[in-house]
């Protein structure tokens, strides 16, 4: 046997040994004995450095120092998840797919919802090549070192699969090792962790991956992603990712309805506590492959998956002080200031009192003793006073009149559940708030400058608005706290950058209440330009599709208030796009106006979403399922059969993918 045979041989038996222990939980080498190999191979990798490998078994113990984690592009976005909390809910579900799949044979995976910290690992030719946190979904931090030093996660796959993925999953600690960390630390006079999860999101930000090799971390994987069409559904794919080395919980179960989703349920909501590790619910999904695809996604969650959250842990407190926050659009908080208590595995000081009415309708008091209730939410709430402690004498709250930062009277508009501070720009939170949205990555996407940033410009009266910012000068920056003659031109290149960004982010930026991405993208397609869009009137406004007198009214506000109109104009002159590019105009007809069509199927000429953006850029309308009011339905190859049915009966027009695009072009 030559060296390098040698070397895979010894690679190839330390996987196996790896797999078995750390996936199987199944030893089949002694750790001395381990050791021994590991060292022998060292031992021939750094005699014969043309055979390194950076997946080798070897790669595990970390040894990278990590200073900056870079921050990479996801090539396929990670979702969020719906929540459900109830069995009607869930049943409302099947119901909206049943409609858009026009089938009831849908078959279900139950799923443990793991509480850890979301990573994306991807994989080519077989081999582990990166691994990147969840983000904002669109984009994390790439923590590909640090996740080498889980024993559990393969770095070359040898068996049968997928030669081209993602896997998606989950970095848990174990409670065992959790809590033995804990008593180390505690021994050590150190401060214990709070809880499993945000331990575990901690520790893939350490910058010393043998740090991160010393903690017990684990990774359970509940997705994979590919291009490749191996296999038909979920289960299968996850059931052959196990196989070749993937740690997939064998909790993962089919139902064939939601009645027996639900028997999974109860079974989990029952057993949970006796789990190696922490659940907060379950996730169920559309087993078939074909239909999830059929499904899609909305602008934050897949259609073909929700999440069914166990009922929320509670727990009494005191209720200290109610203050009241202000946000970016002047909208009124009332916060609970709270006896700092633990709930559900980490100090709960603050709770959201929501509004006025809240207040009234639960009769919160200060110093009454609160129930406290904390779901999948990061912030807890009030769900209840214990009447029985209440104090004798005391007074119904009343609520803040005047606002907290700038004094200025609050008012709340009928039908409006929040109570605002109007003094838009004087009142310090909100001229804060609104130049964060405006840089934030939907909206202008500022490079260079973040919130903190923000809040010092102003402090420093630099900036009073987002059109101040257009104004700003590198000598101006330099000198404030923490800054630098580069971190200063980067931010002004940033801000420069910003000028390119597209009409329909500009007018999601601007901040005017109710106008949301959504919005805003189909005001930017109808209005094709700021003044078009100030200029309309109420009736124009609402009979734009999905513009409710909500919305209309709020634009009307803007573009009536002199001030809006004074920062419009500057941010014209510096050149911000204010109107829909030709470019983008160009690719934009009328020929499909007025007509509805559905998309079934899958494509060749282009993805399911281009297809849709097509339909739209062309003016027609996408719906996700079949009624007499569908004009089309462009099918692609393996049309679900149900919705074939249910297109005859209806006789709505089929088209395939070609005729489509004879239609527009
Ligand atoms: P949420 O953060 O509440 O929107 O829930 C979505 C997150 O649940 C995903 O980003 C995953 O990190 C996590 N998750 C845990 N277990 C699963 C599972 N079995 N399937 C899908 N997502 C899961
Ligand atoms: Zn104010």
């Amino acid at each position: 046997m030559n060296v390098q045979q040698q070397i895979e041989q010894l690679r190839n038996e330390l996987n196996t040994h790896n797999y078995n222990y750390y996936v199987l939980d199944n030893a089949t080498i002694s750790d001395f004995d381990f050791d021994i190999k590991l060292k022998e191979l060292e031992k021939l990798e750094q005699e014969n450095p043309i055979f390194f490998d950076s997946n080798s078994p070897t790669q595990r113990v970390g040894g990278t120092i990590t200073k900056n984690f870079n921050t990479l592009v996801h090539k396929n976005r990670m979702y969020s998840l719906d929540n459900s909390y109830s069995k009607e809910d869930l049943q409302d579900w099947e119901k909206r797919i049943q409609k858009v799949l026009g089938t009831t044979a849908i078959e279900y995976t139950c799923e443990l919802k793991f509480d850890g910290a979301s990573i994306n690992l991807t994989y080519q030719n077989g081999q582990f090549v990166k691994a990147v946190t969840r983000g904002d979904g669109f984009q994390g931090d790439e923590v590909t070192n640090n996740i080498k030093t889980i024993r559990s996660i393969p770095l070359t796959i040898t068996k049968d699969f997928v030669s081209n993925f993602e896997m998606r999953g989950e970095i848990i600690l174990p409670l065992d090792g959790f809590n033995k960390m804990n008593q180390e630390r505690l021994a050590k006079g150190e401060e214990a962790y709070r809880n499993p999860r945000n331990t575990a999101s901690g520790s893939l930000k350490l910058q010393d991956s043998t740090e991160v090799a010393k903690r017990p971390l684990d990774c359970l994987l509940y997705q994979v992603v590919t291009e490749e069409r191996k296999y038909k559904t979920h289960f299968e794919s996850l059931e052959n990712a196990r196989k070749v080395g993937f740690k997939v919980p064998k909790t993962i179960t089919l139902a064939k309805s939601i009645s027996e989703v639900f028997e999974f349920v109860n079974y989990w909501d029952a057993k949970r506590h006796d789990l190696p590790y922490e659940t907060d619910g379950i996730v169920i999904k559309v087993n078939n492959l074909q239909q999830q695809e059929e499904l899609g996604y909305t602008s934050k969650a897949p259609r073909w998956a929700i999440a069914y959250k166990f009922k929320a842990a509670q727990v009494a407190t005191i209720l200290k002080e109610i203050t009241y926050q202000v946000g970016r659009t002047g909208a009124i908080t009332p916060v609970a200031n709270l006896d700092p208590v633990q709930l559900a595995g980490t100090t709960v000081k603050r709770a959201s009192l929501h509004n006025a009415d809240q207040i009234e309708k639960l009769d919160i008091r200060e110093n009454d003793t609160v129930f406290v209730e904390k779901g999948g939410e990061i912030i807890p709430k009030i769900i209840g006073v214990d009447f029985s402690k209440r104090a004798e004498n005391t007074k119904p709250t009343i609520y803040a009149t005047h606002c907290p930062e700038c004094n200025t009277a609050l008012v709340r508009t009928a039908g409006d559940a929040k109570h605002y501070c109007k003094n838009e720009f004087g009142c310090a939170p909100q001229i804060t708030g609104r130049i964060q949205h405006f840089i934030s990555r939907k909206a202008m996407d500022i490079d260079g400058l973040g919130g903190e940033t923000v809040d010092l410009l102003r402090k420093e009266n630099l900036i009073s608005n987002y059109a101040d910012l257009y104004d700003l000068k590198v000598e101006q920056i330099v000198p404030l706290e923490r800054m630098a003659e580069k971190s200063a031109q980067n931010m002004i290149l940033g801000i420069e950058k910003s000028k390119e960004i597209p009409f329909e982010k500009v007018l999601f930026a601007l901040g005017i209440r109710f106008v949301g991405e959504t919005v805003a993208k189909k005001l930017a397609k109808h209005f094709k330009s700021i003044e078009n869009l100030m200029a309309a009137s109420f009736e124009e406004l609402i009979n734009v599709d999905e513009i409710g007198d909500r919305i209309a009214q709020s634009i009307i506000d803007f573009s009536a208030d002199e001030g809006n109109v004074n920062l419009i104009n500057r941010l014209k002159s510096v050149g911000v796009q204010l109107a829909v590019s030709a470019e983008s105009l160009a690719n934009q007809t009328n020929k499909l106006e007025g007509q509805i069509f559905v998309v079934s199927g899958v494509f060749h000429q282009m993805s399911r979403n281009e297809l849709k953006k097509a339909i739209e850029d062309n003016g027609g309308k996408v719906s996700s399922s079949i009624s007499k009011k569908t004009n089309f339905i462009v099918a692609g190859d393996n049309m679900g059969p149900s919705k074939l049915t249910k297109a005859q009966d209806l006789d709505v027009t089929i088209i395939s993918e070609q005729d489509f695009v004879n239609k527009i072009s």
